[in-house]
């Protein structure tokens, strides 16, 4: 029996709450808050009737952590899934402070505003001591672990499909398969196709913030960095066939290269069709991607957050979206004395998320792993004080929820490997 506080009502959100409702052995009570009440009434309109849990909504804005720790103190909930944007991540951290309530998230901190000075400052220290320069990454949250220690309360960063699963899957490679792992490549492959020239799986604008940075890769201990697309790579996928892919920065290369002892190497590659990538360019060529506000015709605007209210939500591509995905990990190393290499991966069919809960898949991989971290958090299979990353807990219970839920995965010995 628990009650969970889910911010956000999005496409990721919305899964994570269709998934909550099939299990309401372990989530009696769920709340949904967002700022806009009517999109959490109209989510909570489609389950009522078909599930035991009770629903509940709430207006909140969670840029404002007195507005979080109030609706808290209000509703108490056992834990907060944080499914609103990474600009939130801290607010709602400082929120489940104040009140000793445990944190969930699927994505690491960004600041809405990349010119803010007081952030920038810490930002260009961080891009030369450490040598990447990606507007996210794990620190400032880290920099929580001693409060939520104190305040006996455990924070879980990270737990969608990538960072996430793919996270939980190197801590399952290492615990069953490894002595030591030394390679990780984590394949992200889209097969799906919507129909549209041009749109993004999930949020715009954290979306294309992400593919316009630069790439790197962790290797021997330091990271390389590399112009954006600047390596490329073929794969044939199972199930999905053969695609281009390109190296990106990506969370969890942060913290699986503190977490998987003797790594020597972790890279991650997503796949993009090539209308996408010359749609990007050409808008990050006109200035679409900036998220420096500027003035038009007397008001300001953002062109990121222009052009996001320009293209399709992403919460409609569910019903046009046909294809699959395939994400997941490629290990290397050394078991027994003997080289090794397992691929670790599961498959998800667009049109089958859409039947089942009215979301494509990229929703789904995503919504689905944050119902089973915070069934982890909330049922003490997973128990800590501190800030935490799911690669740091046993994997299995997760691996058989990932089953038991609607991800099977997938362990192939001697996969194809990526130069
Ligand atoms: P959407 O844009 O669809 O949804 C975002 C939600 O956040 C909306 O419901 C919005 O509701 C709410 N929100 C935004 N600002 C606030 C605020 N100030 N206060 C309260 N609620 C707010 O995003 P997605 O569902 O696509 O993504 C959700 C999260 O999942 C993101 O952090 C994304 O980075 C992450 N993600 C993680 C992945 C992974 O594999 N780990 C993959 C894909 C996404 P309203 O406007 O009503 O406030």
């Amino acid at each position: 029996m628990s009650r969970l506080l889910i911010l956000g009502c999005g496409g990721v959100a919305s899964v994570a709450v269709h998934k909550c409702c099939q299990n309401s052995e372990v989530f009696t009570e769920i709340m949904i808050a967002s700022r806009t009440v009517s999109k959490c009434e109209a989510l909570k309109a489609q389950l009522e009737g078909k599930t035991k849990t009770k629903i509940s909504t709430a207006q909140v804005d969670a840029d404002n952590a007195d507005e979080v720790a109030a609706l808290i103190e209000r509703y108490q909930p056992d834990a907060v899934l944080n499914l609103a944007l990474p600009y939130q991540d801290l607010t709602v951290m400082d929120a489940c402070l104040k009140t000793k309530v445990s944190y969930i998230d699927t994505a690491n901190y960004e600041p809405e505003d990349t010119d803010d000075p007081a952030w920038r400052a810490v930002y260009e220290k961080r891009c030369k001591e450490e040598g990447f320069t990606a507007y996210f990454d794990y620190s400032w949250q880290w920099a929580y672990d001693e409060k939520f220690k104190q305040a006996g309360i455990m924070g879980l960063l990270g737990t969608g499909f990538d960072p996430g699963v793919t996270s939980v899957f190197a801590a399952y490679a290492l615990k069953h398969y490894f002595d030591e792992i030394h390679t990780i490549d984590i394949l992200d492959c889209n097969g799906g196709d919507h129909g549209y020239p041009f749109a993004t799986n999930f949020n715009p604008e954290i979306n294309l913030r992400e593919v316009s940075a630069n790439g790197s890769y962790w290797e021997n201990g330091h990271w390389v960095e590399t112009k954006p697309m600047e390596i490329k790579r073929e794969y044939n996928f199972p199930e999905v066939g053969e695609k281009d892919m390109y190296l990106l920065h990506h969370e969890e290369i942060e913290s699986l290269a503190k977490n998987i002892p003797g790594v020597k190497r972790i890279r991650f590659f997503m796949t993009f069709g090539q209308s996408y990538l010359t749609h990007m360019k050409c808008l990050e060529n006109v200035g679409m991607l900036s998220t420096t506000p500027i003035n038009y015709n007397g008001q300001e605007i953002v062109p990121i957050q222009f052009l996001k209210a320009l293209l399709p939500d992403p919460a409609s591509l569910g019903p046009r979206t046909v294809g699959k995905t395939n994400i997941g990990c490629i290990f290397t190393g050394v078991k027994d004395g003997k080289e090794k290499t397992i691929y670790i991966y599961n498959v998800c069919d667009h049109q089958e998320c859409y039947k089942e809960v009215g979301s494509q898949a990229v929703s789904y991989t995503t919504g689905v792993p944050a119902m089973i971290g915070a069934m982890m958090v909330v049922t003490g299979q997973w128990k800590g004080c501190g800030v935490f990353n799911v690669e740091e807990f046993d994997p299995d219970p997760y691996m058989e929820a990932l089953n038991r839920w609607g991800l099977p995965w997938v362990v192939c010995e001697n996969p194809q490997i990526v130069e």
